[in-house]
Formats: structure tokens, sequence, C-alpha cells
């Protein structure tokens, strides 16, 4: 069983920094197994209870976060100028090195993921893997037959790119139009640019979906929280 030491313990599980766990345990303040621990190099097995101020603190070796990211927020890990989704979470999932699993635009809302697992990050976002994203995009102008048949016939974007296949499932047609759309790729921009590619502009766009995850509608947003166990067995 691998062992790790008491402060990194608890300071990635976010009770502070290596510096603060160890005037906590100056002071007496951390307990494995009901002993009150002495050193910060103490070391915690699997099967340890760790407590800080008599509550059980229990390790998670990977942190599973999602987010309904709201506009105005860049989906990066940290920017000099700009407010990433790193500045909306809590003081104690900063240390964990959450990274977003997948890229949303600035001004794009909805579903995100955030771990510190970089392999599922990986399997999540690989081209190969071809995860589907459902996104719910509002246009400028009307949607038709046409539309539906441009999105399944591979769309090519202004750089000669070709587009896989993708589902285009009008909910109102009008002035300004609603759709939900659902890609299998993950290129800049890419739903703006296909929507560009039939001369239409997206003036909204939130994403609902990305593999078998769906945003939880309660969440409001700038809101998340920790993915349920059922959510996590979806993606493993
Ligand atoms: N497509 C876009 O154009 N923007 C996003 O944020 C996501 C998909």
């Amino acid at each position: 069983e691998k062992s790790i030491r008491i402060d990194k313990y608890l300071s990635n599980m976010g009770i502070g920094s290596r510096k603060d766990i160890k005037k906590h345990i100056k002071m007496g303040r951390v307990k494995i197994n009901e002993k009150i621990v002495k050193e910060s190099n103490d070391s915690v097995n699997k099967n340890d209870i760790v407590r800080f101020d008599n509550e059980v603190i229990e390790y998670e070796e990977f942190t599973y976060i999602m987010m309904n990211k709201p506009q105005g927020v860049i989906s990066a890990t940290e920017d000099k100028y700009q407010n990433t989704v790193l500045d909306i979470l809590e003081d104690r999932y900063k240390n964990r090195g959450l990274f977003p699993a997948g890229r949303l635009d600035k001004d794009t809302e909805g579903l995100l993921i955030l771990t510190n697992n970089g392999t599922l990050a990986h399997n999540m976002l690989s081209p190969k893997k071809h995860v589907t994203k459902k996104y719910l995009v509002k246009v400028v102008g009307r949607l038709g037959e046409s539309d539906v048949k441009a999105f399944e016939n591979k769309i090519v974007l202004e750089d000669d790119y070709e587009c896989m296949p993708a589902k285009l499932d009008i909910l109102e047609s009008d002035e300004e139009s609603l759709a939900i759309v659902e890609i299998k790729e993950g290129k800049f921009h890419q739903v703006k640019r296909m929507f560009l590619a039939t001369d239409k502009t997206v003036v909204y766009l939130k994403r609902i979906s990305m593999g078998p995850i769906s945003l939880d509608e309660s969440l409001k947003l700038g809101e998340y929280r920790k993915l349920t166990a059922e959510e996590l067995n979806l993606l493993e």
C-alpha cells in the first residue's frame, strides 16, 4: 500500500498550505486513528482515519467537478488579465491541479468538467474517441431542412477543414432560431464556424452534454458540484 505524508494529505484535500498544516499539527488539531499527530512527515496509509478538528477528512486521489460555466470567464487554469474557471472555485479546490477537460469559449455557457485525472481528461478529449458533445444554440435567421442536411453532409469550414457529420435538431425557427447541435469533434470555435459556413451567426451557445454526462439543470450559472458516483461510472 502506498503511504503519503500527513501534511501532503491534508493540503491536497484543501485544508491549507503545507505551512498551515504544520501549524495545525503543532496545535494538536490533526489526528490519525484517534492519535494526535506530532510531525508533519508522519505517514498515512489507505485504511487510516484522518481527522482535522475531529472531522474525518477522506482522501480522494482524483477530483471531478461539473460546472455550469458562465459567460465572461475563460476555460484556462490561470491568466494574467482575465478571470478563469478556476477563480470561481472555492479555495479548497484550488491546489489540486484541476484543469478543464475540454474548453469552452469565453462567451459560451454550460457543462464544463474539471478534473486532475489526466487519463480521464485525455479520454474525454482525444479526437480519436469522438465523444459526442451537445450544444444548445441560438442563431440569427431561420433554420430549415437544408441546414439539417448541410450538417449531416460534412460542413466545410472557412479553412477547408471538413467536419464529421453532425446532427442539427431545430427547436424553433424564426428571426432568431434555436437548435440542438451534436458534434463529435472539438475544433477551435467549431460550432460557431459550422454555422458561419452556412451563413448564420451564433448569438448564444451552451454545452448541455459531453459523452454520457449531462449538465445538471439545477446548477445555476457559475455553480458547480462534484460528479456523483453514478456519473463517474459512466465515464469509466
Ligand atoms: N464551439 C464553439 O464555437 N465554441 C465553444 O465554446 C464550443 C464549441
